[in-house]
Parts: C-alpha cells; structure tokens; sequence
C-alpha cells in the first residue's frame, strides 16, 4: 500500500495507524491466530490484542471510539490476520451495549477485562426463527422480583458459548421490535449453556440457551422495551467498519494476485503481461480504491454527526461486494495454486463468504439490507424532509431541465461526451 492509495484528506498518524495495525497482525498476531482451535474463542490472541494495545483503542476513557479509528484498526488486522480481526470486532461488539447504556457499575465490571482481552463478550440478537427479521425475537424475559428471568434460544451468536459476558435481547411485552430490552448477563449465570456450531470457514459461534436465567433489574441496558435502538446504535457505529474490514481483505487479494502475475510464466512469458490478467488486477485496484474511499468518507460523516445511513450503507454493500469480487479474481489468476488447502486466497475465499453474510449482499431485498436502506433514503430525500441540522433538501426536478429542451429518462440532460 502506497500514499496514494488513502484518501487525500487522511493525516500521515491515520495511516500510520493503519500500517502499523496491519504490520502487528502479520508478525505478531498471525501466528497466536494459527494456533487456536477453529471455530472456538482464542483466548490468548485476545489477550495478545489487549497487551499489543490493539483492543484498548476502542475504549477511550473520553467515551466511545470514533468510527474513523475503528476502521483504520479493522482494515489494517484485516490485512494481516483475518482471525485477529475478527475477534477483535466481537469483543468490540459485544460489549459496546454496555459501554453506552450500562450504568457506571457494569461498565467498570465488564470495559477493564474485555478491553484486556481477559474477558469475551458477544451480541445475542438472533434466534433460530428471528434473523434477519429481528422484530420477531421470541426469547422471553419475564417480569419476576428484583429482575426477570430470561427463557429461550439464541442461534448463531459470535462467540458462544465460551463468552464471559453477553449482551442479550430478549422480549419484555409484544409489540414487535418496540418490545424488547437488552439485558447483560454473565456468561457463567446458572440456567446459560450452549454448543458450537461449524461454518464454512472457522468462526467461533454456537447456541446460547437460556434456561430461566435471573438478569437483576440493574443489569438492564436502557430502557425496558427499548432494546432495539440499543442494538441499534451499536449496529450504526461498527456499520462503515465492516466495509473497512472487507477492504483489508480486498487488499490483501489484490497484493497477492499482484506479485503472482509477475512471477507466474505461462506460454513464455509472466501472466501479468496478457491484457486479459492485467485487466483484471486494474480493476480489481479501482474497486478497491472506490470502496476504500466510501468506507472513510463514510466513517468521517458519522464522527461529524452528520445523518450517515446512505453513506455507510453505500459503503458497506460497496466494499463487501468489492471484496467478493477481488478474491474471486486473485483465486481465478492463481490456476490451481489458490485452491490449495492453507493457501491466503483459500482462507479469504471462504471467509468473506461467512463473513459479508446473508444482509450484506446486493441479492438480498430484506429491508435491513444496505442496497433497501440506500434506497429508502434516496426516496427520502425526494420528499423534501428538512434534514438533520434543518437543512432542506429539495425535491429533485424531473422532466425539463431549466433552458433546454433536451430531455432524458431519468429527467437530467444527457451528458455530454
Ligand atoms: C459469521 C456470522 C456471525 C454472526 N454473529 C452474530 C452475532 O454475534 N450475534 C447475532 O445476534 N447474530 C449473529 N449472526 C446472525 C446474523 O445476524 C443473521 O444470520 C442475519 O441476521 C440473517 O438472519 P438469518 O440467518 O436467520 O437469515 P433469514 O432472516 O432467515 O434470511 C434468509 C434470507 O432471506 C432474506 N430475507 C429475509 N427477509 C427478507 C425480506 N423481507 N425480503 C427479502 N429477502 C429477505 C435474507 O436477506 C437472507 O438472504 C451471525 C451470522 C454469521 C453468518
């Protein structure tokens, strides 16, 4: 990676953040990655991203990290250790309810030991019958003395069931999404158990079954039956920071494809002089630049307070599909070599698949997928609503641009050659 490869307005300590980040994954954190067990917790790489000062970044003692910082820090893990990366997202995950709805109690207990890497945290959201769809929650929290008690199952939860905490969203009335509240609750709680599940590509997640688990009434985070703008506001923060984490991976591909073509012969000369490959790589290496661009840009408008749905959405589904595509191209240069068992390209190949999962693809129409949200909010900007910090938006003209006669489709002029 190259100066030109950031965007402009990006400060020399940003990019050194990120290369730096990116340099401690592959020599430090890459080889305690490779010795955990595949698809359980890996204690001691998080313990090795606490002492490496990586985890401690995304709990400022001011209050929580920007999102600028948290995708300079998954980009640059991204690009030396996937592993790493991931397990540094799900502690941030995990514990972010916490940090910003917990009272001062819960977040001096918990923030210390997961911002250490002595503890685990994770987000029990989904259930067997409620994913995407999460209005649809039917784990129960029912009202009894001093607290509730929380009965039901949760599926395919990061980190389960080995973490020490969990933040868990369970129904306190009907009422869809508006009834429900998240609850922390200690992962050695009586009534909490689980089991593993194996994914494509190794990640550590399984069951969480809650089996009459008392939660005591200062363990709830926000308010009762607000639970979703909880997962909500996390959600938002980490949103652009996906896209980040996809570009990391993209890179890494497009590197890795790079120096292939240089040193790979095939009818006398190196593959990266057929146009047909040297193609390939240019584009992939526009698509990484676009995606890295919307991610920061994206990333930026949140840490201003600015409205940010379109962008981090944009970003999101751009730098997801960007690293799908950039991997499926470096695998395709490759030949056979890519395919083999242990190969980086066979490690990316499956694990952007398991990771930019079911809601970030473009196919998906479900309305928390970011191509429904990107378009909810152009419609919303056709209707004029004044936006965030009273600024109006005008409606958009159609038909007849002002002095001309020319008219196109989509109600703009055509554009010149
Ligand atoms: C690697 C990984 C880690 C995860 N970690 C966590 C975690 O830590 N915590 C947690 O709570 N969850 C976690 N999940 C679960 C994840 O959030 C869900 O997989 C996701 O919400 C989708 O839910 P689902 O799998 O039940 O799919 P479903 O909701 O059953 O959807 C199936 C398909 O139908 C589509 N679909 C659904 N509704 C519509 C609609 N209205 N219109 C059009 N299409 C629709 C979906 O987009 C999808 O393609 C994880 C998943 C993965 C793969």
């Amino acid at each position: 990676m190259g100066l030109e490869d950031f965007p402009r307005w990006m400060p020399e300590e940003q990019r050194d953040k990120l290369l730096q980040t990116r340099r401690l994954a592959l020599e430090e954190l890459a080889p305690v990655a490779m010795n955990g067990e595949p698809g359980r917790v890996n204690r001691p790489l998080l313990r090795a991203l606490g002492e490496h000062g990586v985890l401690p970044q995304i709990f400022p003692s001011e209050g929580p990290v920007s999102a600028l910082t948290l995708c300079l820090l998954r980009e640059g893990l991204a690009g030396g250790s996937t592993d790493a990366e991931t397990a540094f997202a799900l502690q941030g995950l995990g514990s972010y309810p916490i940090l910003l709805f917990g009272s001062a109690e819960l977040r001096q207990r918990w923030i210390p030991p997961v911002a250490s890497g002595e503890a685990v945290a994770g987000f029990a959201l989904t259930e067997p019958d409620a994913g995407t769809d999460a209005g649809a929650l039917s784990v129960r929290a029912d009202r009894v003395d001093g607290g509730y008690r929380l009965v039901g199952v949760k599926k395919w939860i990061s980190n389960a069931p080995d973490a020490d905490v969990y933040s868990i969203f369970a129904r306190t009335s009907d009422g869809g999404a508006r009834g429900l509240t998240a609850f922390v609750v200690p992962g050695d709680s009586e009534g909490v158990s689980g089991e593993p599940l194996e994914l494509l590509a190794p990640h550590a997640i399984g069951t969480l079954e809650l089996d009459g688990v008392f939660v005591p009434d200062d363990h709830v985070l926000g308010e009762v039956d607000h639970g979703f703008s909880v997962a909500m506001r996390t959600l938002d923060l980490f949103r652009a920071s996906v896209g980040a984490f996809a570009v990391g991976m993209a890179q890494v591909a497009l590197e890795t494809a790079t120096g292939y073509a240089a040193e790979r012969r095939s009818f006398g000369k190196p593959l990266r002089e057929f146009q047909a490959v040297s193609h390939q790589l240019a584009e992939a290496a526009a698509r990484v630049k676009a995606a890295r661009l919307l991610v920061y840009d994206a990333a930026a408008l949140y840490d201003a307070g600015d409205r940010v749905t379109k962008a981090a959405a944009i970003a999101k589904l751009y730098a997801t599909e960007t690293a799908q595509w950039v991997i499926d191209a470096a695998l395709q240069i490759h030949g056979a070599a890519g395919l083999e068992r242990g190969h980086i390209l066979e490690h990316l190949y499956r694990d952007v698949r398991g990771r930019a999962s079911t809601k970030e693809r473009r196919r998906s129409s479900a309305r928390s997928s970011p191509a429904s949200c990107i378009a909810r909010e152009l419609l919303r900007c056709t209707r004029a609503r004044p936006g965030r910090r009273g600024r109006t938006v005008p409606p958009p003209r159609t038909g007849r641009w002002p002095g001309s006669g020319a008219r196109s489709a989509c109600g703009r002029p055509p554009i010149a050659p």
